[in-house]
């Protein structure tokens, strides 16, 4: 029997504290319930993250009391907390705080109570209006006075005979009175107050038009027929949907989520970045708009309050739809019918802190473990993902077609070496590129430009003694940012002045190189001066909803050229965009990281499907230095298969994932060697511990070698099976007896980022 329960007070200290279970408490406290604990000379409110039965320290203090019925967290919910903790070597408490809203476990917002004001009809029927002392107008009830009561009780009481209940903020506003007449007429039992939660809708004052369910194309039709019986099986399954962009699979979606509501079940609908996906969520309320509270949506622009109420109108089973980034995973859904993971390809579904879980995993572990059916959609599966389901584990649906059938955008590949011999210089863009973008402006169509770098120049060169700019915290070089005039390192975030001259030698000749979307916006302006350009980044995306409105002035077609980042990669459904110019998608080839051809491929695809969507037919143009590229001629060829026969043949042969899991640990200090010794020796107790199953690679300096003043060092382990690499991690940690001060370690299961 546990007796001593862990407790994460709401204080916002980032830790736990021991305390006792009393006897008469030991029934009603599990992991998840809100309980009210003595610390210091005060009680608090905190969170049973842990029951155990030892403790370090000696005089335990008991707890107080138990608050609300009902843990916080579902018993699946808490299993799933459990299952992460075990698979990706994450403390358990860790894993419960992820599971729950900060805002959740700390209640520091609170439901936002009010009072209302009803009134007791009975009671009221007895007053007896008395003749005015003065001369009222005659039309004006509210003037007129009960025997016994004042004037503003008067007021109060007539106000409410019209709507019988009223909130009392309202109430005073409507007899311009304040609380305190209300407060006597409670006393004289003329009317009751009671409390009242007011959720607050943070779609307040968004009018969203019910739409009715689409026809289905046929290969949607197979779809979804496949999802619901994978729904309706004994052993729900996990379904890969893999779907052409274009070819419709949010109406999949859709359908099969009005199918788990039939079942008088519920859905939770996983999207990348929820912020980037306006449009995907809007069409989620509007076909479920007749009942808009059945839909919760949670996402990282929700203030405290609204996330709060989110989540308690999920646990009080009033909203069954959830639409949410990577943590909605874990919302309070009960009897869930289906988990959707759309875009399952994307790296955010992984946390890159721990906890590190993948969302898309532990989606299907959920399932699994609810017995709900899950399907992964994507244009561009991750190889994971297509490797389960070419082997069965995963049912495979493909719906290669766009719908109403139109066609694929035609992709041309642009040499850009070629376009410089030829006019012996290297402008941004290719002759094509801007003959094409003039066809577009006549024509009043749209463009999209995708750049993945922001910032002005990448770099900021001194051709006279070679001084490159780089951050003086990591191994990085700082980004020009010309609007601000500001060198930015992109990987901390430190700032400083662009300096005017060479701090080296003071040359004033400096070299910008690498343009970034600051710098292609700069040009375009200079060759369309007549267009209207805007930019998306993470630069110029700031504001609260500066996502949405731009996007808005777009659709409205008072942009012509839209340029960004990843941001306008995805999702995005523009129908009129019949051009789209990919600038130089090189330097990500480029990177230390083996799955840099996938995610170049993805990239590719993702932004070739934002082109015709609508009537006409669309056109993309990669400006590339590589042109032979296999991701970028695959992309082209837009073959998917090819690109995976040949990219899984050199993943088999180096034994990569799909064909391993991967375990990255990643050592950091300030002080190199000391980081360096500390990893030499957890390399050595590793040795010990692996069995012949784990390919164990030496410690190495990370490939960016220095992060915010510390220096990084790695060892990758690769297995066919994730466990047989946790058991050696754990047994080689624990063999370290002191593990120095000053080095950290951090252990990325199932790793998505080597860098
Ligand atoms: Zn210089
Ligand atoms: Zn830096």
């Amino acid at each position: 029997m546990n007796r001593i329960a862990k407790v994460a007070v709401d204080l916002s200290l980032d830790r736990e504290f021991d305390y006792l279970i009393p006897d008469e408490l030991i029934s009603k406290i599990e992991i998840g319930s809100r309980v009210e604990v003595p610390f210091g000379k005060r009680h608090v409110n905190g969170f049973v993250v842990g029951l155990t039965d030892e403790s370090d320290f000696d005089e335990l203090k008991p707890i107080g009391k138990v608050l609300g019925e009902k843990s916080l967290i579902t018993e699946p919910v808490m299993e799933l907390a459990r299952w992460m903790s075990s698979y990706y070597l994450a403390p358990f408490e860790n894993c419960v705080r992820s599971v729950l809203p900060a805002v959740v476990r700390r209640k520091a917002h609170g439901e936002k109570q009010q009072l209302m004001v009803s009134l007791n009809v009975d009671e009221a029927s007895r007053l007896v209006l008395q003749k005015p002392e003065h001369v009222a107008p005659a039309n004006e009830a509210g003037s007129l006075v009960y025997e016994g009561l004042t004037e503003k009780q008067s007021a109060v009481i007539h106000c409410l005979e019209k709507t019988n209940s009223m909130l009392l903020s309202e109430l005073t506003v409507a007899a311009e009175t304040t609380a305190s007449p209300i407060k006597t007429l409670e006393k004289k039992g003329l009317v009751t107050l009671s409390k009242e939660s007011i959720y607050r809708n943070p779609h307040e004052g968004v009018e969203i038009l019910k739409t009715a369910p689409l026809t289905l194309m046929p290969e949607q039709a197979v779809a979804l027929k496949k999802v619901i019986e994978a729904m309706d099986a004994e052993k729900p399954e996990t379904v890969l949907l893999h779907g052409a962009t274009g070819s419709g699979k949010t109406e999949v979606y859709l359908q099969a989520i009005a199918y788990a509501l039939e079942q008088g079940k519920g859905a939770i609908v996983l999207v990348p970045e929820i912020a980037l996906t306006p449009q995907t969520v809007d069409r989620f309320r509007a076909r479920f708009a007749d009942k808009p509270e059945r839909v919760a949506v949670l996402h990282s622009s929700l203030s405290d309050g609204e996330r709060y109420d989110e989540w308690h109108r999920i646990r009080a089973g009033e909203a069954v739809i959830v639409i949410g980034a990577r943590s909605a995973l874990f919302a309070p859904v009960e009897n869930i019918g289906l988990i959707v993971v759309d875009e399952e390809h994307e790296p955010t579904y992984k946390q890159d802190e721990a906890p590190r879980y993948s969302a898309r995993d532990a989606a299907v572990m959920r399932g699994h473990r609810e017995n709900c059916a899950v399907v992964l959609g994507t244009a561009t599966p991750a190889l994971e993902s297509y490797c389960n389901a070419k082997s069965g584990k995963y049912t495979y649906v493909d719906m290669p077609s766009r719908v109403d059938n139109r066609k694929m955008p035609e992709i041309r590949v642009v040499d850009m070496r070629l376009e410089g011999q030829r006019d012996g210089k290297h402008g941004l863009f290719s002759k094509e590129l801007i003959y094409e973008i003039h066809a577009r402006l006549d024509r009043v169509e749209q463009t999209m430009i995708f750049l993945n770098r922001r910032g002005f120049s990448s770099s900021l060169v001194c051709p006279d003694c070679g001084y490159v700019s780089e951050c003086e915290h990591c191994s990085v070089k700082l980004t020009y940012h010309k609007a601000r005039n500001r060198l930015i390192c992109h990987t901390c975030g430190d700032e400083r002045a662009a300096p005017d001259r060479c701090p080296e030698c003071g040359s004033k000749e400096f070299k910008y190189s690498g343009a970034g979307t600051e710098k292609i916006e700069e040009v375009m302006a200079k060759l369309f001066p007549k267009a209207n350009i805007a930019r998306m980044d993470s630069d110029t995306m700031r504001k609260k909803n500066a996502h949405r409105e731009l996007l808005t002035k777009f659709r409205l077609g008072k942009i012509d050229i839209l340029i960004g980042t990843q941001m306008i990669a995805k999702g995005l459904d523009f129908p009129n965009v019949t051009l789209v110019g990919v600038v130089n998608p090189d330097h990500a080839l480029h990177m230390a990281d083996f799955r840099a051809g996938e995610r170049v491929f993805q990239l590719l695809t993702q932004v070739a499907g934002r082109a015709g969507r609508g009537q006409v037919e669309g056109e993309v143009i990669v400006q590339t230095y590589t042109p032979h590229h296999p991701a970028i001629q695959f992309a082209r060829r837009m073959d998917f298969d090819g690109f995976c026969d040949q990219e899984l043949a050199f993943r088999k042969e180096l034994f990569y994932p799909p064909y391993a899991h991967l375990t990255c640990i990643t050592l950091r200090g300030k002080q190199e060697s000391l980081v360096e010794k500390t990893g030499e020796s957890l390399f050595y107790y590793l040795e010990q511990a692996v069995s012949d199953e784990v390919m164990l690679s030496p410690l190495v300096p990370a490939p960016i070698s220095r992060v915010r003043g510390e220096y990084r060092y790695q060892i990758l382990m690769r297995a066919k099976k994730t466990g047989v690499m946790t058991h050696a991690v754990r047994r080689a940690v624990a063999a370290i007896k002191k593990w120095p001060k000053g080095v950290k370690c951090t252990i990325d299961v199932d790793a998505m980022s080597l860098l």
